[in-house]
């Protein structure tokens, strides 16, 4: 069987080095060409020697001589974009942020099969993503776990007899804390998840709900469904990844411990399943599984901006992101991150954004905003 060549960009993260395990395993099947890295350049060096990887790069720059000779480094603003543009097979899409965009939107032409983790180019470029994996006609394969659950549920039915998606959320670290309690949080409280072990960012997505907030509007672009099609509930084992509800009353769940090499693995591999290296399930052993309802700030944002669309999700998205960041900086209090988030979208004036230049421009607008008006509530 030919190899199928795989472009993992944002490889040094924690989406990349798991993807680059999964490919290890099945190192028959799968030859990895290319990597990519915002600053890790050493984490990359130690990738590119162990995978023999022949196309390299790094937005902020690195050392061709820490690579194997003949290896190709690309560096500089546009670098991971060069690198999407390679022919492949499959592009792995780790990159974190709204930075993730422009190289997905490079890769659709150049690739077979998109696998994608990274959310915030969905929330953003939705309609721009879709039309150019028409043209190219390039699968687009989810790894978000609950994406994953759902787009594997919907095998299940037909696509007019779904009544609703139910994204099942952990709830983070601070499920059931009071508005009190949560004002004096952390950053070392934020980065303790019960269930995941992920990147920072998407860490304290989890914790504000955020994360669940981008899902809603993720999962409506994946399935072209509207935001009163897809729900939420808080199930803290993170046992039962994502449901799909179909007319007749019937609920298929997808159900795995919670390992992220599973759906990414599926993504690579679909429609095929191979052995993983993932414990299976005993649900004799789960002690309980619990479902509550959802409620937060941060959905209910979601869903407006949903509704509204106009360039909202881009607001939502880039304000969120712009707030972390500061929250990252110790320049702003947990609980302002919402308040950043809230104020954006109030401040925005919708209207319609058909281009990449347009998304851009809303979004390096929501960040401003968000800098600014962290500065007068300081
Ligand atoms: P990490 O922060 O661990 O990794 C991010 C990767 O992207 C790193 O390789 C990083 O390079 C690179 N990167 C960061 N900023 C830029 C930039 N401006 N330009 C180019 N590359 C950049 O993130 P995660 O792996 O946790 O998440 C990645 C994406 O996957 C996110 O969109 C997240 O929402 C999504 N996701 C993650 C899950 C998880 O379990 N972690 C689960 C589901 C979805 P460097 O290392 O040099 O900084
Ligand atoms: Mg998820």
């Amino acid at each position: 069987m030919k190899k199928q060549s795989v472009i993992v960009l944002g490889s040094t993260g924690s989406i990349g080095r798991q993807t680059l395990e999964v490919l290890k395993l099945h190192s028959d099947r799968f030859r990895l060409i290319g990597i990519s890295a915002h600053r890790d350049f050493e984490t990359l060096a130690r990738q590119a020697k162990a995978f023999s990887v022949p196309y390299v790069a790094c937005t902020l720059g690195g050392d061709q001589e820490q690579l194997p000779t003949g290896t190709t480094l690309f560096c500089g603003a546009n670098a991971c974009e060069r690198l999407a543009e390679i022919p492949s097979d499959v592009v792995v899409l780790a990159v974190l942020g709204i930075a993730a965009l422009k190289p997905l939107l490079k890769a659709i032409p150049n690739t077979k099969r998109i696998a994608i983790a990274n959310k915030e180019s969905l929330v953003c470029g939705g309609a721009l993503v879709d039309a150019a994996l028409k043209e190219h006609h390039t699968e687009l394969l989810p790894i978000d776990s609950e994406q994953s659950a759902i787009f594997q549920c919907l095998q299940n039915g037909r696509k007019e007899e779904v009544s609703r998606l139910i994204l099942t959320c952990s709830g983070g670290p601070f499920f059931r804390k009071t508005e009190e309690e949560l004002k004096t949080v952390t950053m070392e409280d934020v980065l303790c998840h019960p269930t995941w072990r992920m990147g920072r960012k998407i860490t304290l997505d989890s914790a504000t709900l955020f994360n669940k907030g981008l899902e809603v509007i993720e999962a409506a672009r994946l399935f072209h469904l509207s935001g009163e099609q897809i729900s939420v509930l808080i199930h803290p084992q993170s046992i039962v990844h994502s449901m799909v509800e179909y007319r007749d009353g019937t609920v298929s769940a997808n159900l795995s411990l919670p390992d992220m090499r599973l759906p990414i693995q599926y993504a690579l591999t679909y429609p095929e399943r191979l052995e993983s290296p993932c414990t299976p399930l005993r649900l004799e052993q789960c002690k309980d599984l619990s479902f509550h309802e959802a409620s937060s700030k941060a959905l209910e944002l979601a869903y407006a901006a949903l509704r509204a669309e106009g360039g909202c999700p881009i607001v939502y998205n880039g304000a969120n992101e712009q707030a972390a960041e500061l929250f990252f900086q110790n320049k702003i209090a947990f609980l302002d991150i919402y308040r950043c988030v809230e104020a954006a979208l109030s401040a925005y004036r919708p209207s319609e954004v058909g281009t990449y230049a347009g998304i851009e421009a809303v979004d390096s607008w929501a960040r401003t905003f968000v800098t600014a008006y962290a500065a007068q509530i300081q």
